[in-house]
């Protein structure tokens, strides 16, 4: 089997340990499956994190402020951007810590050799 020698322009991500081209890898040398993958799991766990936030925030307004019927309609888009709001810097944080973490690729295997 002829094996092009391109290991230079080749590099292996730190997640899956998959080989691919080096311009395919970002600077922490994640590839973009391994990308998208941390962000969908950043986004995921941050609707719970929102919603956790806007639950506390809710009991909170309930029980110390009591709210009058008449502005309550206020009181619930407090609530509702609160839960927004949360959850999209839950998923900033969520995503920076995955990355900056960097897992030791537990589960994941070497490359098989014979790909090429
Ligand atoms: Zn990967």
């Amino acid at each position: 089997m002829i094996r092009k020698d391109l290991d230079s322009l080749d590099a292996t991500c730190l997640v899956c340990l998959q080989t691919t081209p080096r311009q395919d890898l970002d600077r922490l040398l994640w590839c973009d499956t391994c990308i998208e993958a941390a962000q969908a799991r950043a986004s995921r766990r941050s609707w719970y994190i929102g919603l956790a936030v806007a639950a506390v925030l809710a009991l909170w307004i309930w029980l110390y402020i009591q709210p009058s019927t008449l502005v309550i309609g206020g009181w619930i888009g407090t609530v509702v951007g609160a839960f927004y709001v949360s959850a999209r810097v839950a998923r900033e944080v969520l995503y920076t810590v995955t990355r900056l973490r960097s897992p030791p690729s537990v589960g994941a295997g070497p490359p098989e050799e014979g790909m090429y």
